[in-house]
């Protein structure tokens, strides 16, 4: 029988969990059901509280598709299980959840784990889980002790520089995502005036005032007011596109995760001024997107993040900058804020046949 999956904010996800101590035929029945219920729901786990019952009782199972990265596990039903060791080593993954759909979060957890449980005939049995059956028996364990993957989100305080079209998608997606806080804009281009009107030809502006967020124009960043303004907000991290004037190094040593600048060329192709009409005039075959860490030298920051894409011959520069000003809010998103390869990635990718994707480690 497949059971109806109780959502966050249901109390019985919060409630304390019983040891099991009979199994017997009700209790075969129950997982039964909780199998049947995570394959109907194309779930990777289930835990015995998403289905309404206060039970220490989990049942997992992945079979990998064939172009996954992911190895497959088998059928797996736990009762009473406990870690008892975890890998120092700590990995990212964005996991979602049954019970808390439409969500997507970064979650750090150990990269491999033992675990001590019962069978369900209450055998006792122990494994040793790596890679994502080691995440998802994880996850699952957390709903026991009435966690959800929304307590692991670590927000992370965001500025956004730009005046140009090429953020817009990558400031809508902070804005949009949970564990960023975007807590001020700075643009450049001051609204331009017809007939006597102020019009607001910053989009950049246009969505930052859409979202209330704090918004502050300047034409000269390096002002000393501005630095004292920033330095004020405190932003842990800094994403900057399509700016156009060079940030100081008093701004550039404030976030403690420094300047990322979204330059939409591959790097080291095309470091001048106008790398999207470059791109175009010299006839590349290949257009992409990098993701460098700024530093006092102009154009000097280490890459740590790239995608390509290929051209057909076709595009023209506002056509390229608009796909790759999407491209680039994808790779931010996805190296932020630790530089894993997530399964977003792929999602975000509206035309995966024209791309290649060549995402680099950040060196720490
Ligand atoms: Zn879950």
């Amino acid at each position: 029988m497949i059971l109806p999956i109780k959502k966050e904010g249901d109390p019985v996800l919060r409630e304390p969990t019983e040891q099991v101590v009979d199994f017997d035929f009700e209790f075969q029945t129950l997982v039964n059901n909780m199998i049947e219920t995570m394959r109907a729901n194309n779930g990777v786990g289930l835990a015995a509280p998403q289905v309404g019952v206060s039970k220490r009782i989990l049942v997992c199972e992945f079979t990998a598709e064939e172009d996954s990265q992911l190895p497959s596990f088998p059928l797996t039903v736990l009762c009473n299980p406990r870690i008892k060791q975890a890998s120092k080593e700590e990995v990212n993954m964005v996991e979602g959840c049954l019970s808390v759909p439409d969500r997507e979060i970064l979650v750090k957890r150990p990269k491999s784990v033992t675990v001590v449980a019962q069978d369900r005939y209450g055998n006792p049995i122990e494994i040793d889980a790596e890679s994502i059956f080691a995440r998802v028996v994880q996850h699952e364990i957390d709903h026991l002790n009435s966690t959800l993957i929304v307590d692991h989100v670590q927000e992370l305080n965001v500025m956004f520089i730009g005046t140009g079209s090429l953020g817009e998608y990558s400031l809508r997606e902070l804005i949009a995502d949970t564990q960023y806080h975007v807590n001020a804009v700075i643009t450049g281009e001051a609204k331009a005036t017809i007939r006597g009107q102020a019009i607001e030809t910053n989009t950049i502006a246009q969505i930052a005032h859409q979202a209330k967020i704090p918004l502050i124009r300047t034409e000269r960043i390096r002002d000393e007011a501005i630095i004292e303004k920033i330095k004020k907000i405190n932003p842990d991290l800094i994403v900057m596109a399509d700016f156009g004037q060079i940030i100081p190094k008093e701004i550039l040593n404030i976030p403690r995760f420094g300047v990322l600048n979204i330059h939409p060329s591959l790097l080291p192709r095309h470091r001048g001024p106008s790398p999207i009409q470059q791109t175009i005039l010299d006839g590349d075959k290949m257009a992409g997107v990098s993701l460098m860490l700024t530093v006092p030298e102009l154009d000097a920051g280490p890459v740590i993040a790239q995608t390509a894409v290929e051209l057909i011959g076709v595009e023209t520069s506002s056509i390229l900058k608009d796909y790759l000003g999407e491209l680039g809010a994808a790779l931010l998103l996805n190296s932020l804020p630790y530089p894993e390869i997530s399964s977003r990635f792929r999602k975000t990718m509206k035309r995966p046949h024209l791309l290649v994707c060549l995402l680099k480690k950040m060196a720490r």
